[in-house]
């Protein structure tokens, strides 16, 4: 009877410590997407002709020569660009970080239609570091890995909507491993819409690794992409989107002037250019979601639970 009663307390105990784990999480998250929603900044420089998705309906306040950008859901989007994370772009239903070149024409599709502009990861460095001026409707498109699909079917369609984007790649796998782009297609990529720039040399866990391994790995994709494209390499994608303070100091020591994760929603300055957030594109979602994902900085979450499972069994390549 004793043993009964005492497993009894063991479950009860169980559930409750459940229920608020569950709890915490739920107030952590609306404290994250409150603080997200709610960020101004009160600089200078006019907010007018920056991102931010102020449509039709928009409300435009002004006060001491700073103008902020509220969307239909009232959300300040001030300073906000939604910065896109895709990876390989081809058809594999089962796999979520492949987008069909179907779907990913359609989203682009979406883009020239609605009179977006693709920013560079230069025009977004100079926006944050030196508030320069940027069309009201701008977005960044970025693909992580480097695969040769990046270069088949990713190629043509930018080429087509006229936008432009950036490829993170792996330097170790460059003219080495078969699914991914060669020395020579990085070159017309980089003379053309797909600026190339660093994703480590063999996509390493940085964090898990000794400051002087991390900046070991930092500069020597740099570098080798500096000497096979004839130019300055400047910004940097962490693999996984791993990275801790030691990680941030390599980062700044081996030269880089941005660096990217994988998560967290539009980006903002305030993030920290050595931590910048990124919208996931996942192969899954349909045209609605991606619009959600480029109007609405407060976007609903809900379909990153994908990416949540799908990255226990898939880590090594996000
Ligand atoms: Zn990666």
């Amino acid at each position: 009877m004793i043993k009964k009663f005492g497993i009894l307390c063991l479950i009860l105990s169980s559930f409750l410590f459940l229920i608020a784990c569950s709890t915490n999480n739920k107030s952590y998250s609306l404290k994250k997407e409150s603080s997200n929603s709610i960020s101004k900044t009160t600089k200078g420089y006019s907010k007018t002709v920056q991102s931010g998705l102020s449509n039709d309906k928009s409300l435009n306040n002004t006060t001491n020569n700073s103008t902020t950008t509220f969307n239909n859901n009232g959300i300040d989007t001030s300073d906000n660009i939604p910065v896109l994370m895709y990876h390989s772009i081809r058809l594999k239903k089962d796999n979520p970080l492949m987008v069909s070149p179907k779907k990913l024409d359609e989203q682009m599709k979406y883009l020239k239609d609605n009179g977006y502009y693709t920013l560079s990861l230069d025009e977004l460095y100079d926006y944050f570091s030196k508030g320069k001026a940027i069309p009201k409707k701008c977005v960044v498109l970025t693909f992580d890995d480097g695969y040769v699909d990046n270069y088949t079917n990713l190629y043509p369609i930018l080429k087509k909507y006229r936008f432009k984007g950036t490829i993170f790649v792996i330097t170790g796998t460059i003219d080495n491993e078969k699914p991914f782009l060669t020395s020579s297609q990085l070159k017309e990529l980089d003379s053309t819409c797909l600026d190339i720039q660093s994703h480590t040399v063999a996509h390493e866990n940085l964090p898990k690794l000794s400051y002087r391994n991390q900046v070991k790995t930092l500069k020597n994709s740099k570098n080798f992409l500096e000497k096979k494209l004839n130019k300055k390499v400047r910004y940097l994608a962490y693999p996984y989107g791993k990275f801790n303070k030691s990680t941030i100091k390599a980062a700044e020591e081996a030269g880089y002037l941005m660096a990217f994760t994988t998560t967290g929603k539009w980006s903002n300055k305030s993030n920290n250019l050595f931590r910048l957030n990124r919208v996931y594109i996942n192969g899954f979602f349909d045209l609605n979601t991606f619009i959600e994902r480029v109007t609405n900085p407060d976007y609903s979450d809900r379909n990153n639970i994908f990416k949540v499972f799908w990255g226990q069994f898939t880590n090594f390549i996000i």
